[in-house]
């Protein structure tokens, strides 16, 4: 696996594909620079080699040039976070570009254009692809979030430098993360999958039980294998045509040896709001008219003597619904469990779909190991799958 310490970049041109999709408000102003945060050190290590660095990213789902979509907007908040004024060109390719690209002296940092401004962009267009490479000497992949695209910025473009590609920090580090808790792991392993449905987690459920020890089962996907063991559910959410596949999979852990533990209990409501009528009850004890929203404190017990017993941890979705005030105690109960056993020397990582805004509403990311930046990418990872981001590099 070749990364940015495989190069030396001085007198070097780094065409960096970043992820800077950031959040902007309606002065587009960026608020929440997490993403920018993240590429901090690619950049900094290139720039101090004494090479330069030309940033590409795309920001939301523009059609063709919008204007509000221009990278523009996030200029002086990445010469901020970075620490050096940032320059900017309104495009991705073309002359102006590749005379920009040409000026640039070592030490300093162009941001480009964009890319989504161009629809070959997503199509993976090669001759896009070919026009974007002759901005930089060498490629440096950065941007986990994209990489389970074929894109041109993110992995047809790698083709134009057979021998000059590598990962930026943040992207090894993802790679090593999940190397270490599906690969490389040290036993016993455990998977938190929470969320809302059996059917967006069935491929990854399948895919790590190989891997495992313990799987917790939490969320909006208790009520399915509930039922399916003819627990009375109430009005939980459930997935009817999934009954069968939840016991299939309780069928195949138990012949792979690997512990299920779902919540004994359920926090239950009359209505799905923050404000309807509460009570705990016995998870497969649901009466008509109620729906569980949340793990109990039965459950949040179980679950903590299942997590300090493990030495890596996988945690995907919340075990409740944690937006609401009233149904997110399930979910930071098991993340102190989860930071108690992170200060015992278990390794843990976050990631995958919502779980991440779970983990930063509730002050959990800077308490577990590692906190993925890629939602879809990580969950594709996952379920077994090579990103075509990832392996563009390593052929
Ligand atoms: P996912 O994107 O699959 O990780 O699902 C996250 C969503 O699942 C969150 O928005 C939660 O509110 C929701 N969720 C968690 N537990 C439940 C539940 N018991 N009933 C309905 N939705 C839930």
């Amino acid at each position: 696996m070749k990364t940015i310490h495989d190069f030396n970049f001085e007198n070097k041109k780094a065409l960096i594909r970043v992820d800077f999709n950031v959040p902007l408000n309606e002065n587009f102003e960026v608020t929440d620079t997490t993403r920018i945060e993240a590429a901090k050190s690619t950049i900094i290590k290139i720039l101090e080699d004494g090479g330069s660095a030309v940033l590409m990213s795309h920001l939301g789902r523009p059609k063709g040039v919008e204007e509000k979509y221009s990278l523009e907007h996030i200029v002086e908040k990445v010469s901020e976070v970075i620490g050096v004024q940032v320059k900017f060109v309104n495009d991705c390719v073309g002359e102006k570009v590749e005379e920009a690209v040409a000026n640039l002296e070592n030490g300093e940092i162009l941001l480009l254009e964009n890319l989504r401004f161009y629809s070959e962009e997503k199509s993976g267009d090669k001759a896009f692809a070919e026009q974007l490479s002759k901005n930089g000497d060498i490629y440096v992949n950065d941007a986990f979030g994209t990489a389970h695209r074929a894109h041109a910025s993110t992995t047809i473009v790698a083709e134009f430098f057979p021998e000059h590609k590598c990962f930026g920090n943040l992207l090894a580090k993802e790679i090593e993360s999940i190397d270490r808790v599906l690969n490389n792991s040290q036993k016993p392993v455990l998977a938190v999958l929470g969320g809302a449905k059996v059917s967006s987690k069935i491929t990854v459920i399948e895919n790590i039980l190989d891997k495992i020890d313990h799987l917790i089962i939490g969320g909006g996907m208790t009520f399915t294998f509930i039922k399916a063991q003819g627990g009375q559910i109430g009005n939980s959410l459930v997935e009817d045509d999934k009954l069968d596949l939840a016991l299939e999979i309780l069928d195949k852990a138990k012949a792979k040896n690997v512990q299920v533990h779902l919540p004994v209990d359920a926090v239950i409501a009359d209505s799905f709001s923050n404000d309807a009528n509460t009570k705990t009850v016995r998870v497969n004890e649901i009466p008509d008219g109620w729906m569980g929203l949340d793990a109990g404190e039965i459950s949040a017990e179980v679950f903590d003597k299942v997590v300090a017993q493990c030495k890596t941890i996988l945690w995907n979705g919340p075990l409740g619904v944690f937006e609401m005030e009233t149904f997110s105690k399930g979910t930071i109960a098991l993340g102190n469990s989860i930071d108690q056993a992170t200060q015992n020397g278990a390794f843990s990582l976050v990631g995958g779909g919502d779980s991440v805004a779970a983990v930063k509403q509730f002050g959990f990311a800077d308490k577990v190991s590692y906190v993925s930046t890629g939602g879809g990418a990580m969950l594709e990872t996952l379920e077994g799958k090579t990103l075509p981001g990832i392996n563009a590099i390593l052929i």
